[in-house]
């Protein structure tokens, strides 16, 4: 969609665009840092860390988050994990019972989960068999009632990104909103759509400090849009969804790349390891190709392996239930000693 032809208007629900939002303590008296005696919130004064209620705009995360990115402040929304930002993509623009989405699979279960929780319908269109978009297809699939597209790119839990015509063909025709969900792009060679926010209004780009940040157990996600969009999604969140620690704590990694991108190194080389030996086991048919940190590979019989590693201890995933994945593991990369043990687990079965 091109910035003439969209219209954020007709996309936010009526009750969304008519509420006033909640008016917290924290958002009247915006601190400049000067010492002030704080009596607007009802906390306990004494201070231990987390006796005040936490930024609700999250505004040194956000600020370094921007200049990482090379976006602006007011295009960033933050949420309780990237789960939250999806959620409230679905409050803020589709109507129950009315409203629809599209979503691809074999892809993140939680697309469907929350269309069942806001009561929204969801029209699955299948990925090709190269795990592509079926572009035709999913422009065949869309109403005047869908709302969103979700795109998960690298996709879970097949592992592989789509292709840049693919996503443009999608962006350029759909009047609503394309949400790519990025929680692997650090895994990934392609880059970030994030760049993309200022030519296409329609875009929505979700990722998350749970997967390459280590940071899975604090529920941090971040959603980079247009500041329409995210001036709509910061209307309805939760005033305080993200915590003090949280945010202290994402402060720190986001600031020390370093770190981030040593572990982000070290995975990818082991996921080179392990799709090595894997591919070299008798009963592994096929290795699919992962820009992220798990790889999917298709199997003899699924649920007898998986079985096979539970006993000795090991915990994957089989994604056999999902369409175009019978009889598929999915291997998250763990670290080098617990890849090796898995290897050699495998090759005694
Ligand atoms: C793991 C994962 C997420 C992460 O969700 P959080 O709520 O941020 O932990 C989001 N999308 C996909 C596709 C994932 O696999």
């Amino acid at each position: 969609m091109n910035k003439k032809q969209f219209n954020i208007k007709q996309l936010v629900r009526g009750n969304v665009a008519n509420l006033k939002p909640y008016a917290s303590a924290r958002d009247e008296y915006v601190s400049d840092g000067s010492k002030m005696i704080f009596l607007d919130a009802n906390e306990n004064p004494f201070e231990n860390g987390v006796n005040r209620y936490p930024d609700p705009q999250q505004r040194s995360l956000k600020a370094v988050l921007a200049a990482q990115k090379n976006v602006g402040v007011h295009n960033i929304l933050l949420g309780n994990g990237s789960d939250e930002v999806l959620d409230l993509l679905f409050r803020a623009f589709c109507e129950p019972k009315v409203d629809t989405i599209i979503t691809l699979p074999p892809t993140y279960g939680m697309y469907n989960v929350l269309s069942n929780i806001n009561n929204i319908e969801e029209h699955e269109v299948l990925l090709t068999e190269s795990f592509q978009p079926d572009v035709s297809a999913i422009l065949k699939a869309i109403t005047t009632n869908t709302k969103l597209i979700f795109l998960c790119s690298p996709n879970n839990p097949t592992g592989n990104s789509f292709s840049e015509e693919r996503v443009l063909q999608i962006l350029d025709a759909f009047s609503g909103l394309v949400i790519i969900d990025e929680a692997y792009i650090d895994f990934s060679s392609k880059e970030s759509w994030i760049k993309k926010i200022k030519s296409y209004p329609n875009l929505v780009v979700t990722q998350t400090l749970s997967k390459a940040y280590g940071l899975a157990g604090i529920r941090l996600g971040v959603c980079y849009a247009s500041e329409e969009i995210i001036a709509v999604l910061n209307k309805i969140k939760p005033p305080y969804n993200v915590n003090e620690l949280t945010q202290k704590s994402a402060l720190k990694r986001v600031s020390n790349q370093n770190i981030v991108q040593h572990e982000v190194s070290k995975i990818k080389a082991e996921r080179d390891v392990l799709a090595k030996a894997l591919a070299q086991l008798p009963f592994v048919m096929y290795i699919y190709e992962s820009d992220a940190n798990f790889i999917l590979a298709k199997v003899d019989d699924a649920n007898k392996r998986y079985d096979q590693l539970l006993q000795k201890g090991i915990v994957i995933r089989n994604r056999s239930t999902q369409p175009l994945c019978e009889n598929t593991l999915r291997f998250t990369v763990g670290t080098e000693i617990e890849n090796n043990k898995l290897i050699k687990v495998l090759k005694q079965l």
